[in-house]
């Protein structure tokens, strides 16, 4: 039988607040769905990143457990070296923001970051950026529009020759003003975007699925086409939602 492929989850117990270690577990449902083996392996903070998986996954994490991750990421060339081999990338949130050059820290301080990203993140005063997003992705990806939601602080800019992951429709991303969100850089994908972001763009797995693997066979997900549809509506049309949301909790505060 040939080897699975390996999807590996990089530091789920500091990278885990929002959920997107469900990213890694879409990468290897798919898969399987095709008759693919594929496998997922989680890394945790002090053990050796592999090299040879051939997709990495970072999720969302508060700013205490995020200065750790970047620290644990910098002790080693493992992503690095992994990414020169041709392995794919997926960071969200805190895991974008540590992909960068420098990242601002919970303690005030500038933290650097890896620099596998031309980007880098500070804070301002404001409050944070929370909620649901819509994004419409760069052209050169031809990916149908994106849904997920944020939830942070820092606000990140990106070199003059980076490649944002889209333009935000609905919401925040990258928060600098400019309209951008995420990042792309050959096989890695930095984005603001949970959900998980896979979960809710299942053409964005297949992109990062068929950049390591090649052409796959399509999938048909009536379930994940009702939900896309869903929250795409709610996010462009928010005012439409909310009334359904207090019906619908009243109803369960009366018990029918
Ligand atoms: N701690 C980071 C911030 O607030 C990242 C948050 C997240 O991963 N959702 O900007």
């Amino acid at each position: 039988m040939a080897e699975p492929v390996s999807i590996a989850l990089l530091y789920p117990e500091l990278l885990g607040t929002y959920g997107d270690g469900g990213n890694a577990l879409v990468l290897a449902q798919r898969l399987l769905w095709r008759g693919v083996a594929a496998e997922v392996v989680d890394v945790r903070a002090g053990e050796p990143i592999p090299r040879g998986c051939q997709i990495y996954v970072m999720g969302g994490g508060e700013d205490a457990p995020q200065s750790l991750a970047a620290r644990e990421l910098r002790a080693t060339p493992a992503l690095l070296g992994a990414v020169d081999g041709g392995a794919a990338v997926l960071a969200v949130c805190a895991g974008l923001q540590v992909l960068g050059h420098r990242f601002a820290g919970d303690d005030g301080k500038v933290h650097e970051g890896l620099g596998l990203l031309d980007c880098e993140t500070h804070r301002d005063d404001g409050p944070r950026r929370v909620g649901e997003v819509v994004v419409t992705a760069d052209a050169a990806l031809d990916l149908p529009d994106l849904t997920g939601y944020e939830n942070h602080g820092g606000i990140t800019t990106l070199g003059a020759a980076a490649h944002p992951l889209g333009r935000v429709v609905v919401g925040h991303g990258n928060g600098a003003g400019d309209g951008t969100e995420g990042i792309v850089k050959g096989r890695v994908v930095g984005t603001y975007l949970h959900g998980p972001v896979l979960a809710r763009n299942p053409a964005l797995a297949d992109h990062l699925l068929s950049s390591v693997l090649g052409p796959l066979a399509p999938l048909d997900d009536p379930d994940v086409d009702a939900l896309r549809k869903e929250r795409l509506h709610a996010a462009r049309h928010p005012h439409m939602h909310m009334p359904q949301l207090a019906s619908g909790w009243r109803r369960l505060i009366r018990g029918h």
